[in-house]
């Protein structure tokens, strides 16, 4: 799925009943214009010239986590690393390969698997979440 444009961004805010401001539409366009999750610093590097200072982008991404427009796909050297959820469904999403030689992480969203049982009763599985290891194509 291709998302790019303003008017894009601005319907997936109003879908979501989110107020249009300047940070969410400039955190939703970093987002959709790449390919793999993004932890908060990246994101702020990547708003460039504007100049969002921490607490806004951390307050921004919150809100849109709340209303599912983006997901915390991993944690990696202790940051969180945040993705738009138009690849996910509502109960999971979708996994995410780390290669072992390099340390690229990719999204594998061609791939679903089926969700685990709860093990036990009184477990009540809400989201799955699968991360893969191996080697990427250009290690392998
Ligand atoms: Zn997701
Ligand atoms: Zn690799
Ligand atoms: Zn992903």
């Amino acid at each position: 799925m291709k998302l790019n444009s303003d008017s894009q961004t601005r319907n997936m805010l109003k879908a979501a009943k989110l107020y249009c401001t300047e940070v969410r539409i400039a955190i939703l366009k970093v987002l959709m214009k790449t390919d793999k999750p993004l932890s908060q610093e990246q994101i702020a590097r990547r708003l460039g010239k504007k100049h969002f200072d921490k607490v806004t982008i951390y307050r921004t991404l919150e809100s849109l986590l709340k209303v599912g427009l983006v997901h915390k796909a991993f944690i990696e050297k202790r940051a969180c690393h945040y993705e738009l959820a138009h690849n996910c469904t509502a109960s999971q999403c979708h996994p995410h390969f780390t290669c072992t030689s390099c340390g690229k992480t990719h999204c594998l969203t061609e791939i679903s698997l089926p969700m685990a049982k709860s093990p036990h009763k009184g477990f009540v599985i809400q989201r799955q979440q699968v991360r893969l290891e191996g080697l990427c194509p250009a290690c392998a």
